[in-house]
């Protein structure tokens, strides 16, 4: 081989060698390359499994842990996290791998973006290394680091992830390729991709499930409102009707096609009385705001009811205001019931106010109590003073001496069966400190168990009745003291006859009673009662009855032997004490009448003795007087036979008139006696007679006896006839008219008598008026005295009135007279008609 040739073959031979040397590194650079790839498709692989995985899942927990996962497989580190914010609410969901969740379950992710700048290439892939983690405690541990933060907005989310290596293993893993760096960006990408989509169809769902939801409300809310007793009212945004249900045309008697489009203030009358109400109803609707409301509305028919009206606006999504709804509903029978409630409460209050009754009301779920102003009135305090607890303040009233026994009470009815509790005690009054009595009573309103619901009381300030009751108790002591000192004898009984009481004069007298005390008068008997006893107690006892039967006072009189064995007599009194018609009580009273029983017996002795005497007496001067009118008669009858036959001298003559004088006026005087005598002896007779012919008679009389000028005249405004005692009236009116006559004026001839009569319903009346001389006043009181006389005249005997006024007193009537000295006299005589 030669040098050129061996020239030529070392040439081809180190280019050879070259090429293989060239070949096998391009063999090396393919492996390597292949390898990449290999490694490449290795992570592609990992992100594609992930893709796979994740979208089967469709759960963000389970997605999330296979993304921490994954990132550990695709950067082929020791640990990573990965933390998911969903910015609509701020929830935070972390995930780790290959390190403590515990450990970072504090850790703020976000706040290892302050170490980095990720405001340039904000989603791109991070490389940190210990100076990085040397800044966070929790990482300190680490080495490398690749780090990615991802953010969609529409979805409202954040994402952070991390590999990570720490010191410790460092060596053991090698550096991040470019590759990594990609699949890292991309898998980031796909991550924040499923992520969003996911949270986003969450939100569909949810939403989907709140339109479901409202689609089932509003079925509901339809169904309701055509079906419910309220009356259902949907206007538009004018107010104008757009819909009614069923209830509304029920109520109002307007049916849906003619209210359309109307308002409903325009048809549904209103009632002047509720216009305030209707203005904050307007005022409302005006601002779009919600209004409850009760106004007097008129039905199509004129008929007025109470309407409850709740209007709410309804407004869409975008806050525009779009319809009206009004619930409404008929009142009329609740603001009834509620009025009737209003006035019966009024009421009571009233009553409650006007017999000063304290009422309280306690709640027992509540533990509330509710009081009226009476009771704080009772317990001295003012309202606005009194603290919440009633009760604890209404037992610091409570009267020291009365409380535990009080509460007591109290405790024992709560914890009983009982309905009503009813109890009196002091209390000692705040304002002024003084005692005063309480009646209360208590009701409990209990349910099926027995508990009570509540309790409802009135109190009572009886101190004035209390006090009362003491007076009358001490007065009651003080009648029945003066009852036994008292010295007639008395028993009192009670509305039932039982004898509550018996004086001490009686029981001296009748001790035996003593043990019937508190025992009714029905059931008395005593084996030590003599015949006597028993007979008087049988008397008292139906004397009693009668009493009660005839509601009065009965006397009656009754004897029995005293212990000392003396007679006794004894005046007794039954009266029965009533108001209205109850019998209250019955006293019986016994008086002492033994010496009383002994002078009437004397009295009555000398009475019969006294009338004896009497009678003998009238007939001895009815005898006297007649018997002397004889021989008087016959002298008067000799005497006028001696001056019709005689011819006799002056003197003669003169004495002859004396005697005629003397025995005219003793005979006036005898026939008066007797007159007396008859009027006091005879009983009355009375008759139906003509007083005009008496009357006239006594005139014809007494006109022939007078020679002067005399006018008698005779009035009656009642007729004529009377029914009186004929004898009597003829001698009254003889003695009255003859007296006008008799003292008549002489030396005139214009002297007068009027008789005048008249009547009333039950009486005569009589005058008899003269014109005569009259009577000195202070001789008027004299002259119906027996022998008084005027004058000295001689004509008179001053017995005649004296009769009258007998007779007058005789017949039940009167005589009275009027007179004047020198100018006349009236006489008037009153009698009963009958
Ligand atoms: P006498 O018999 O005196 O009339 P009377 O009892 O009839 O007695 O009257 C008593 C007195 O009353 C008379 O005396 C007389 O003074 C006086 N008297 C009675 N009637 C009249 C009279 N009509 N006018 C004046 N005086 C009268």
């Amino acid at each position: 081989m030669n040098h050129k040739n061996q020239q030529l073959l070392k040439s081809a031979f180190d280019e050879l060698q070259q090429r293989v040397t060239r070949f096998s590194a391009v063999e090396q650079k393919l492996k390597d390359t292949q390898d990449q790839l290999d490694h490449e498709l290795t992570l592609y692989k990992r992100l594609s499994n992930f893709n796979s995985t994740a979208l089967q899942l469709n759960n963000a927990e389970l997605i999330n842990q296979l993304a921490v996962e994954t990132i550990v497989d695709i950067l082929e580190v020791e640990a990573a996290i990965i933390c998911v914010k969903d910015c609509s609410n701020g929830k935070k969901s972390v995930h780790t791998e290959g390190i403590s969740s515990s450990a970072i379950s504090q850790f703020e992710f976000y706040s290892i973006a302050q170490f980095i700048d990720i405001t340039e290439n904000p989603s791109k892939v991070k490389f940190v290394d210990e100076s990085f983690f040397s800044q966070i405690p929790e990482l300190s541990a680490y080495k490398k680091g690749a780090l990615l933060f991802l953010s969609e907005e529409k979805a409202a989310i954040e994402i952070g992830m991390l590999g990570l290596i720490s010191k410790q293993k460092a060596p053991l893993f090698g550096n991040f390729c470019v590759n990594q760096e990609t699949i890292f960006q991309i898998f980031g990408q796909q991550f924040l991709a499923l992520s969003s989509s996911l949270i986003q169809n969450i939100k569909i769902q949810n939403q989907l499930n709140e339109i479901n939801h409202s689609k089932i409300e509003l079925t509901k809310l339809s169904l309701i409102a055509k079906n419910t007793n309220n009356n259902v009212v949907i206007a538009n945004a004018h107010g104008e009707i757009e819909w009614v249900n069923e209830s509304f045309t029920k109520t109002t008697g307007y049916e849906l096609d003619e209210i359309i489009g109307k308002k409903p203030k325009d048809f549904l009358k209103r009632d002047p009385q509720t216009e305030a109400e209707h203005n904050r109803l307007i005022e409302a609707l005006q601002s779009k705001k919600n209004v409850t409301v009760e106004l007097i509305n008129y039905t199509k028919s004129g008929y007025p009811y109470y309407n409850h009206i709740e209007i709410i606006p309804v407004f869409d999504e975008n806050g525009n205001h779009v319809n009206f709804i009004s619930v409404q509903k008929d009142i009329t029978h609740e603001v009834k019931a509620r009025n009737q409630i209003l006035q019966i409460n009024k009421r009571f209050e009233t009553i409650a106010e006007k017999s000063q009754i304290g009422i309280w009301e306690w709640e027992a779920e509540t533990k509330e109590t509710i009081w009226n102003s009476i009771l704080t009135d009772q317990l001295g305090i003012t309202r606005t003073v009194l603290p919440e607890d009633f009760y604890t303040y209404w037992k610091s009233c409570l009267h020291p001496e009365d409380g535990s026994s009080v509460l007591e009470k109290l405790h024992e009815f709560m914890n009983s069966n009982n309905s009503i509790l009813e109890y009196e005690y002091r209390i000692i009054r705040k304002n002024d400190f003084k005692i005063r009595f309480i009646n209360s009573l208590v009701i409990a309103e209990r349910n099926a168990k027995g508990e009570i619901i509540k309790l409802i009381g009135s109190n009572l300030d009886i101190t004035e009745k209390h006090e009362a009751e003491v007076k009358v108790e001490n007065l009651k002591q003080y009648y029945e003291s003066l009852f036994h000192h008292s010295p007639s004898q008395k028993i009192v009984l009670d509305s039932q006859l039982n004898i509550s009481f018996i004086n001490n004069s009686f029981l001296k007298q009748q001790p035996e009673w003593e043990a019937f005390i508190g025992k009714n008068l029905f059931d008395l008997t005593h084996q030590s009662m003599g015949r006597q006893q028993l007979k008087n107690l049988r008397r008292l006892v139906q004397k009693v009855s009668d009493a009660i039967d005839f509601k009065k006072l009965i006397h009656y009189s009754d004897t029995f032997i005293t212990p000392s064995d003396k007679q006794m007599y004894r005046l007794i009194n039954v009266f029965p004490y009533f108001i209205g018609n109850e019998l209250q009580y019955v006293i019986i009273n016994g008086v002492d009448i033994t010496e009383l029983k002994k002078t009437q017996k004397t009295i009555v002795t000398k009475n019969q003795e006294l009338q004896k005497l009497n009678n003998e007496l009238d007939n001895f001067v009815y005898r006297v007087s007649h018997d002397l009118r004889g021989p008087l008669l016959s002298i008067k009858g000799l005497v006028s036979l001696i001056l019709s036959v005689e011819e006799l001298d002056d003197n003669l003559l003169e004495y002859i008139h004396l005697i005629d004088t003397s025995t005219t006026r003793l005979d006036g005087t005898i026939q008066e006696i007797l007159e007396f005598s008859r009027n006091a002896r005879l009983e009355i007779h009375r008759e139906t007679f003509n007083i005009h012919d008496m009357v006239q008679g006594i005139f014809d009389d007494l006109r022939f006896a007078s020679e002067d000028q005399l006018t008698m005249t005779y009035e009656s405004l009642c007729g004529d006839t009377i029914y009186s005692d004929k004898y009597r009236l003829s001698t009254l009116l003889k003695n009255i008219i003859g007296n006008a006559v008799k003292y008549r004026k002489t030396g005139i001839n214009d002297s007068y008598v009027h008789f005048k009569m008249a009547e009333t319903d039950q009486k005569i009346i009589i005058s008899v008026e003269d014109n005569g001389e009259g009577i000195a006043e202070e001789n008027i009181g004299k002259i119906f005295k027996m022998f008084y006389r005027g004058s000295n005249t001689g004509i008179g005997t001053g017995l005649g009135l004296y009769i009258c006024k007998e007779i007058v007193d005789k017949l039940g009537g009167s005589l009275e007279v009027v007179s004047k000295f020198g100018e006349g006299s009236k006489f008037m005589i009153t009698l009963p008609k009958k």
